[in-house]
């Protein structure tokens, strides 16, 4: 056959081919496109606001403290997208979603305003989370930023650089990383929380303490303060206190940009409503990472799933729903996060006491050191002894697997009684006879006996 022959049986061969037209290039978008690229049977375009994908929002921060080079931010480039026979397009803002006619409509700068509407068979909605959680009066006399993109870090480096003092607004994982990234860079940083303790959504106080006594070597915490706005060159705080600083990076979060999904009638709460197919109520048109709400894995209550793994493993699910794999459902998000500070770990897997006392009746908990020195607090069901979540915090390098092992068992749905059957390793150079999610379960246990 010669080689005209060959293109037209690739173009038939490609005409009978589903296309599946993905929207957002973050961490599911791309792990999507990567995943149905593979299987071979599906024409694949990925389309993205911005022209910069490919990065781990991550790295961000420490991008910012100069720890890692522009070169490492990048995990994938356009060309590596390509190469698999993805169709990429990139600066390309997804404007209008028509369900009935299954075509979307995206704005490019070259379009000149007039949409390029691209077909689709199945729509992937990625688009993350990228509208600010608080709008802050900003009256422009001192400059306001966020983080949520390289364009955005590249900028608070080139506010730093102009700078002497900075405020971060929210103590989130993300004010945390800034705030220790532009300590880094010599400013004088003031962070600002309005709850009373920091990482108030992620950790208790009890944890958030000691995470809190590390942040306090460099960077001023205030908490239980709200920032009311930026007006006369201060940041404005509640009770009438000004701080006057060179520049602000909100981090008070991210929500899911729904409006152009709702005109289209796809469903949606505070995310994308999916099921445990990542079906929205419309056929073909599916969701996952940061913007779909999904099923917590603990409570079963439809949630937004706020980290990179959750993000990824729902894609990987998504492709193999898509691919035809009858089976596959989704059971739902279990937190597990960390983050390490100059060699110092904190992290949490699951509830923390506060979530899960909103979610069920009876909570016990208990709290203790390692031989590292580091803080462990494990939360379990006072129903059923269920391990519910574990958090620590501390310069221990069994942090990180210490979460990992406490997502696995909650994940099998293991009771504090399990987990004093479970056979732990011992050597007094490197652990203690009993493990300290065993020692933890114990005085759960105790608890659970004195109710
Ligand atoms: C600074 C920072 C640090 C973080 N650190 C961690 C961490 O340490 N660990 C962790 O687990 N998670 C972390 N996260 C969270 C993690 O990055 C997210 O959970 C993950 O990126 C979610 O993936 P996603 O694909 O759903 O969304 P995203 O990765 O945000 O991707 C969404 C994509 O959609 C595009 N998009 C949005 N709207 C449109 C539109 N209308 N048209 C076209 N394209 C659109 C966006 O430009 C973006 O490229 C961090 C996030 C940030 C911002």
């Amino acid at each position: 056959m010669n080689s005209r022959g060959k293109e037209i049986m690739r173009r038939d061969d490609n005409f009978s081919r589903k296309r599946v037209v993905v929207i957002g290039a973050g961490v599911a978008g791309i792990t999507l496109a990567l995943e149905l690229a593979k299987r071979g049977k599906f024409e694949v375009t990925l389309v993205n606001e911005r022209n910069e994908i490919g990065f781990s929002p991550c790295l961000l921060p420490y991008y910012i403290a100069g720890e890692v080079s522009r070169k490492d931010l990048f995990r994938f480039g356009v060309e590596d997208i390509n190469s698999k026979g993805i169709e990429v397009a990139l600066g390309s803002k997804l404007r209008e979603i028509d369900v009935g006619e299954k075509i979307v409509k995206v704005e490019t700068e070259e379009s000149d305003g007039k949409n390029r509407e691209i077909g689709y068979d199945v729509l992937c909605l990625c688009v993350g989370a990228t509208k600010p959680k608080i709008k802050l009066q900003h009256d422009g006399s001192v400059p306001l930023t966020k983080l949520q993109n390289v364009r955005d870090a590249d900028r608070i480096i080139e506010l730093a650089g102009n700078s002497e003092s900075v405020a971060i607004i929210g103590s989130g994982l993300i004010g945390l990383e800034v705030s220790e990234a532009l300590k880094k860079r010599g400013l004088k940083v003031v962070m600002v929380e309005a709850q009373p303790t920091i990482l108030p959504a992620l950790l208790d106080s009890n944890i958030a303490e000691v995470v809190e006594e590390k942040v306090r070597g460099g960077v001023e915490v205030v908490t239980g303060v709200r920032v009311l706005g930026i007006k006369d060159g201060s940041v404005l705080l509640e009770g009438g206190k000004k701080l006057k600083v060179d520049f602000a990076v909100n981090c008070t979060g991210f929500v899911p940009d729904l409006e152009m999904v709702r005109k289209a009638g796809i469903e949606c709460d505070v995310g994308i409503i999916v099921d445990d197919k990542f079906r929205t109520n419309i056929p073909s048109v599916y969701a996952c990472g940061d913007c779909a709400e999904v099923t917590h894995f603990l409570t079963g209550k439809r949630a937004l799933s706020k980290f990179a793994p959750s993000a990824a493993k729902q894609a990987m699910m998504l492709a193999r729903i898509i691919g035809g794999e009858k089976s596959v459902k989704y059971a739902g998000f279990l937190e597990n996060w960390i983050s390490v500070l100059d060699g110092f770990y904190f992290g949490g897997c699951g509830l923390t006491e506060k979530d899960a006392r909103a979610h069920f009746d009876y909570v016990v908990s208990s709290t203790t050191r390692g031989k590292g020195r580091e803080v462990v607090k494990l939360v379990c069901s006072g129903k059923d002894g269920k391990l519910l979540g574990l958090q620590a915090a501390g310069r221990s390098m069994v942090i990180p697997e210490l979460l990992n092992l406490a997502s696995v068992m909650i994940r099998n749905r293991a009771s504090v009684y399990d987990v004093e059957e479970y056979m732990f390793n011992y050597h007094p150079l490197v652990s203690d006879v009993f493990h300290i999610v065993e020692k933890l379960a114990m005085a759960c246990r105790k608890k659970l006996e004195l109710k």
